[in-house]
């Protein structure tokens, strides 16, 4: 595991390209950055806050402006999809500073 630091959080930022006005779940994980989730059935979510209401989703926006970042699993994908290797390789990759630099095709 790499360590999560500010470049971390700012690669994750900008590899989520979801709708800012898209409703997320942001959850204060004990111990870790808090992180915003797109599935009530993410690990992470179900752990913490188990099932979610109304008044537990903001906007990925205002999420965001919190200094939520996205969940590695729900929102980045990065471990669930066939190309999740290619794309967490690149997320590491000092490199890639944002979503520009990822090369989707491979991913
Ligand atoms: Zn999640």
């Amino acid at each position: 595991m790499p360590t999560f630091n500010r470049a971390e959080a700012q690669r994750r930022l900008d590899a989520d390209d979801g709708d800012p006005e898209d409703l997320v779940i942001p959850v204060g994980e004990p111990g870790q950055k808090n992180c915003y989730h797109e599935s009530t059935d993410c690990g992470h979510v179900v752990r913490t806050i188990g099932s979610v209401d109304d008044s537990d989703r903001q906007t990925r926006s205002e999420a965001q402006r919190q200094g939520y970042v996205p969940c590695k699993q729900c929102v980045l994908d990065t471990y669930s999809l066939e190309g999740s290797q290619a794309l967490r390789l690149q997320l590491e990759d000092p490199e890639v500073t944002s979503a520009d630099d990822i090369d989707w095709e491979a991913v």
